[in-house]
């Protein structure tokens, strides 16, 4: 029997076969291959997906995320909390400018906790990173109030949450800027590194589109000391095809999801739960057992691959050994990190490799 591997991108691509190959040549065959028509049309299309004033492509996630700390000016001095549980380019996207990354625990829904952003509130205190984990919205209403009262610039890290809703908005829109990747793993997903930012004030868009050219408007006019971080026609065009099929994409992931937390009864996993008014799509469907480390070659062995996101978290990652924290100094956090598994999710996948995987976890004992 063929393995079931945590992700099948080769299967995103087989669903859409013949309008991305079109795609392509069509770009291919166009002469202009860096920041032209397709991707203006997709962050067009982008932004009226979201309900966004503006949308920039960049050329990752984490390039969204450090220019928008460094547009924000937030820089050395400047604290930003940020939940302890997300992946390590949020907290990078931080640090590259030289900001400090304060760490809060996350709530049960693995989102940013409203009620524990007080406790880490200093003077210092400048903005608010929410990562939307696993596809997950975090409590956006508390959180946005929080910022408000505070006069904390708000950033989303979206690199998970293409199309998840809180309350019915779409995350990406409800703070300063919202940040996203189009890694091909990514729910929304490039056929190599892509990028985005979502703004609700064109100006701050344009600060966006000049500094991702080398920091100029007009060839050879030089307003600040930028990046190179542009989307390529190829990616955004591919992009478009795929961002015209999203609902379609996210509404299988429910199904998928759906499916595990109706049928998987194994008295020693906990299932994940969004919050309430949040809408996931499912990035990952992310389970907790704190047998782990048996149940990963139990999987292994009934020819089911998972991952685990994330197993060392940001704040005792080699890289932060100067902020000073220690095991211990984060105990939600870490907990999670030995407890999370991610199971097989991805567009495409069949019945029968789903029936597969919970028969499986539900014989673990
Ligand atoms: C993937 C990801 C990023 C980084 O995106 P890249 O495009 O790989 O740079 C940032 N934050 C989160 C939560 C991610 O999952």
């Amino acid at each position: 029997m063929e393995k079931i591997m945590p992700n099948r991108m080769d299967r995103g691509f087989r669903m859409y076969q013949r309008e991305f190959e079109e795609k392509a040549l069509e770009v291919l065959r166009s002469g202009w291959y860096v920041l032209g028509r397709e991707v203006s049309a997709f962050e067009e299309e982008f932004a009226a997906f979201l309900g966004a004033e503006a949308c920039v492509g960049l050329a990752s996630g984490l390039d969204a995320l450090w220019i928008a700390f460094r547009l924000l000016e937030i820089g050395p001095g400047d604290e930003v909390l940020v939940q302890g549980n997300t992946y390590i380019a949020s907290v990078m996207g931080i640090t590259m400018n030289g900001a400090t990354p304060v760490f809060v625990e996350p709530d049960s829904h693995f989102g940013m906790d409203p009620e524990r952003l007080k406790e880490k509130l200093t003077p210092r205190t400048r903005a608010v990173l929410v990562t939307h984990l696993y596809g997950m919205a975090s409590r956006m209403e508390e959180i946005a109030a929080f910022c408000k009262k505070h006069g904390l610039r708000l950033v989303e890290d979206c690199a998970q949450s293409h199309g998840a809703r809180f309350q019915g908005k779409m995350t990406g829109t409800f703070g300063d800027v919202g940040c996203f990747s189009f890694y091909p793993s990514k729910n929304l997903g490039a056929f190599g590194d892509a990028g985005a930012v979502t703004v609700h004030e064109e100006s701050l868009a344009a600060k966006f589109r000049i500094f991702r050219n080398y920091g100029s408007e007009k060839r050879y006019h030089n307003q600040v000391v930028g990046a190179n971080s542009r989307l390529d026609e190829l990616q955004a065009g591919l992009l478009r095809v795929r961002l015209s099929h999203l609902d379609d994409l996210t509404a299988e992931r429910r199904r998928i999801a759906e499916k595990y937390s109706r049928e998987l009864s194994n008295p020693l996993v906990s299932l994940p739960v969004p919050a309430p008014g949040a809408e996931s799509v499912w990035h990952q469907y992310v389970i907790r057992c704190e047998a782990r480390e048996r149940l990963i070659p139990f999987l292994e062995e009934n020819g089911i691959g998972t991952l685990i996101h994330y197993p060392i978290p940001p704040h005792l990652a080699e890289c932060y050994r100067a902020l000073g924290h220690r095991e211990g100094s984060l105990p939600v956090t870490e907990h999670l990190a030995r407890t999370v598994l991610s199971l097989p999710i991805y567009n495409g996948m069949t019945e029968e490799e789903q029936g597969r995987v919970i028969e499986a976890v539900n014989r673990f004992r």
